[in-house]
């Protein structure tokens, strides 16, 4: 067996690597932990990949672990907008809360918002392009005006950066999938959107010890508690998807630095994730500007790095894992 990276690869599995001959060729190309991302996945299907996924690596003599990426407690918009999206105008004011669309009413999946947030709670819409601020609270719904004006659409995510959200942070889902999980036994469970260390403490309940936990590092107030959320967990993940969308873009790499050091002073591991390659969605090649920033997370000394869609849906998910363990292992020379 050739020489492979220390440097561990994350793929995550979709329509696009589900196929014996693509997923044979990606652990032969370094593919190390195979993630199953529950905000999509289905579990006949699953487990029927994750079968295939242990024997190719038996027949390989590779060890190749399973990840299980619980959606946790991710708010949407509701699932009754206009198709074609919602216009939102920027200066526009709307109504949002609880319940059904309606004209001047935007519906959100989560009952508690309008307790939760106050005016000035900034709230985004369609990957943090829309953005809207509360200027309103009444009794079952709030005002919002249009900061940033954009197209929104049912089902998309809702991030609400600074407000303190009383949303269970471990779901029904989640307790399902958990289940599902530890009876098809993975070796990893990541938790999304992990505010303090009680959150993560509850998935060690749920768990039983049986799993290593990962807490996904994606709210500026998981940054906050991040020793007291380390103490509870395996690893951390920078979910830089998410976390760009709480912070602001530039202070990704910082707040990249800063888990990645707690993370080691606390011996933790710490996968970086998102974006890392987006380009070979499309292209069998890599941007210089995303082998830089591979680079970076293996000199930074990142215990994995991630590939999301790039394997998941993307055009080209075997070159990706042959491109990112190349990257690694020039980058580990140093
Ligand atoms: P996701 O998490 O893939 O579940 O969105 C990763 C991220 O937000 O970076």
């Amino acid at each position: 067996m050739k020489h492979l990276s220390k440097t561990k690869i994350v793929a995550t599995i979709g329509p696009a690597s589900s196929s014996k001959k693509v997923l044979t060729q990606m652990i032969e190309s370094g593919l190390d932990i195979a993630r199953f991302n529950f905000s999509h996945a289905k579990y006949d299907l699953s487990a029927k990949w994750i079968g295939i996924i242990r024997a190719i690596a038996k027949k390989k003599k590779r060890e190749v672990k399973i990840l299980q990426d619980l959606q946790g407690p991710r708010i949407r918009l509701g699932a009754d907008l206009p198709e074609k999206g919602l216009p939102l105008k920027k200066g526009a004011k709307i109504k949002i809360g609880f319940g059904k669309f309606k004209r001047g009413f935007l519906p959100i999946d989560y009952k508690g918002l309008v307790d939760d947030i106050k005016i000035g709670t900034l709230i985004m819409l369609s990957d943090g392009t829309v953005e809207l601020e509360v200027i309103k609270k009444e009794k079952n719904s709030a005002l919002a005006k249009v900061l940033v004006g954009g197209k929104v659409f049912s089902r998309k995510g809702v991030n609400i950066p600074n407000a303190n959200l009383k949303i269970s942070p471990i779901t029904e889902k989640d307790k399902a999938d958990i289940k599902w999980g530890l009876k098809n036994e993975v070796d990893y469970i990541a938790l999304s959107f992990v505010k303090d260390e009680k959150d993560m403490k509850e998935l060690r309940k749920l768990t039983g010890g049986k799993v290593k936990l990962i807490a996904k590092i994606e709210r500026p107030q998981a940054l906050k508690n991040l020793k007291k959320i380390l103490k509870f967990s395996d690893g951390v993940m920078v979910a830089r998807g998410d976390l760009g969308i709480e912070l602001h873009l530039e202070k990704i790499p910082n707040a990249q630095r800063k888990i990645i050091d707690v993370a080691h002073k606390t011996k933790k591991l710490v996968i970086v994730a998102t974006q890392m390659m987006e380009s070979m969605l499309n292209n069998p090649q890599p941007t210089r500007a995303e082998v830089s920033d591979i680079d970076t997370a293996v000199i930074e000394k990142a215990d994995a790095v991630m590939l999301s869609e790039e394997t998941a849906i993307g055009k080209y998910p075997v070159e990706a894992v042959r491109v990112m363990e190349k990257i690694c292992k020039e980058a580990e020379k140093e």
